[in-house]
């Protein structure tokens, strides 16, 4: 027996009843027409993608594959531990993963395990919904100093994302840590740095890191933005949250909130940054007095970019980071206000760098993509072959979330975005262009599972991640916590085999 055939006969003992739908009694004249739909990526975007999909064609039969063997992306390996309740919606997307018309196909990887083009070929709709795996770079000198990770890497160090189980961020010969950047990451890594570890230790939160953060000797954390604090990119609850830790004491310079009449007028237009300055403002004068010993520190340093990463005395592991002092100015085609350097500069000295100035797309072969922006070219969903006035529809190709409007958004952003994607293949389907006479027959789910078996590719079904969850939860349970994490991808696909 080939190696996939244990999952393969498992998951076509499930599609059994869809694949022997044929014309019944009564029933054979008004059965919609099958429309075979694969999304790439199973996180927020992919899943709310599978339902609207689902609710809005009845004869939509909806694959989604993921490259782990674990579903719902940026919900199980971006969301913070200690934010629960952002992860509830995984309910409501396993509901999906149950819904007759749809499955999960795990540890299949677009670009190594099959291209584009076979799905193509296999699907009436290809929906390319695998988000953002990488990060921006600076691009300043001595970026790859040990002790230097981006945001994106500690996080999923931290929620056991098996590609960074073996991160080991050295936490515990420093007592300084600077964060580039000051969106909501950039919160999530500073508040889990210096959360108390008895409030993480409830959380699902990996055991490996909570041992590295109660070990850990970093007191001070820098969180540096290049702009001001009305320009400050994370959003008022997330604030709010961080001021409030218990034992940290929150270190805001006066003369940083000194407001310009463009910043005036940008908090009048947007109510979030008004918001953002005003508890920025508050919590500057309430913290402005005692110091105790034990008490941890969390700055906040506007109107710095970083110009260089400066070695420690080894020459091989961060020491400091170069910072210049800007200022801001209008741009004139944006119509934002950007930070200009002064030619001023100062060393931070920190024995860790969290790098969150966002994260970024890649692209897959075949694939139209735009460089610059970091996203699929589209237009509402649709791929278009080039970023030009003149570019085309690629017929049957769609994208959403990250990958259609780059690296920002909260999980039910995705909601809206899956939305117009969906709208658009119903209707492309409506005027008949997903299924054009001269085109060959679309088999959909079975021709993906002769495409794995051909390729020997050991799939994970949505079964196989439900044995995932329950060892999970049974691990969890012996350490009062939700869940505990497998984070190797051998220990994932052993359990999910059990
Ligand atoms: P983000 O919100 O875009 O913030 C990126 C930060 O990096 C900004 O402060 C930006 O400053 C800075 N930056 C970018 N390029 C830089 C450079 N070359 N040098 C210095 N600084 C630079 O991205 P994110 O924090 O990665 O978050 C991604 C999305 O996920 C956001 O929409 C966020 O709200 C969402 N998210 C939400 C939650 C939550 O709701 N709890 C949690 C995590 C993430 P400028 O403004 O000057 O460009």
């Amino acid at each position: 027996m080939a190696r996939g055939l244990w999952f393969l006969s498992r998951a076509v003992g499930r599609l059994r009843p869809l694949l022997v739908q044929g014309p019944t009694r009564g029933f054979s004249a008004s059965a919609p027409e099958q429309l075979h739909v694969c999304v790439v990526g199973s996180g927020p975007a992919g899943f709310y993608t599978a339902d609207r999909m689902l609710k809005g064609h009845e004869g939509a039969q909806v694959d989604i594959i993921d490259r782990l063997p674990t579903p719902f992306g940026l919900v199980r390996s971006g969301v913070a531990p200690d934010h629960p309740e952002t992860k509830i919606v995984v309910n409501q997307f396993s509901r999906v993963a149950a819904n007759g018309r749809c499955s999960f196909f795990g540890n299949v990887t677009l670009g190594r395990d099959i291209s584009l083009s076979e799905l193509h070929k296999t699907y009436h709709a290809v929906v390319l919904a695998y988000g953002a795996e990488s990060d921006r770079s600076l691009g300043i000198p001595g970026e790859d100093l040990r002790g230097i990770h981006s945001a994106r890497e500690f996080v999923w160090w931290y929620n056991g994302h098996p590609d960074m189980c073996d991160l080991c961020p050295d936490l515990k010969n420093t007592e300084s840590a600077v964060v580039l950047g000051q969106g909501n990451v950039a919160l999530d890594v500073a508040r889990i740095l210096l959360r108390c570890k008895a409030e993480l230790a409830t959380t699902d939160i990996t055991d490996y890191a909570l041992d590295a953060l109660r070990g850990s000797t970093i007191r001070k954390v820098y969180l540096v933005g290049r702009r001001g604090p009305v320009q400050a990119a994370c959003t008022a609850k997330e604030l709010r949250e961080i001021l409030g830790l218990k034992n940290v004491r929150i270190c805001i310079k006066e003369s940083d909130l000194l407001t310009t009449p463009a910043d005036e007028e940008e908090m009048r237009n947007s109510r979030i940054q008004r918001r953002v300055y005003e508890l920025l403002s508050k919590a500057a004068s309430a913290h402005g007095g005692n110091n105790y010993n034990d008490q941890k520190e969390l700055h906040f340093l506007f109107f710095r970019r970083p110009t260089r990463f400066i070695p420690a005395e080894n020459g091989s592991t961060i020491g400091a980071v170069q910072l210049e002092k800007t200022v801001l100015k209008g741009d004139e085609v944006t119509g934002k206000q950007v930070a200009v350097g002064t030619g001023e500069f100062e060393d931070l000295k920190c024995g860790l760098v969290l790098k969150s100035i966002g994260y970024k797309s890649l692209p897959v072969q075949g694939l139209p993509f735009d460089k610059n922006r970091g996203v699929v070219p589209n237009l509402r969903g649709r791929v278009l072959n080039s970023e030009s006035e003149t570019a085309t529809v690629e017929r049957g190709l769609y994208v959403v979330g990250w990958l259609k409007r780059g690296p920002t958004g909260i999980v039910a952003t995705n909601l809206h975005c899956a939305e117009e994607t969906v709208a658009s293949i119903l209707e492309d389907d409506k005027k008949g262009v997903l299924r054009p006479p001269s085109d060959s027959k679309k088999h959909g789910r079975t021709g993906l599972l002769e495409i794995l078996e051909q390729k020997n590719v050991r799939f994970v079904p949505f079964s196989g991640w439900e044995k995932i969850d329950s060892m999970e939860k049974m691990a969890g349970q012996l350490r009062n916590k939700p869940r505990e994490k497998i984070t190797t991808w051998d220990g994932l696909q052993k359990a999910a085999n059990e």
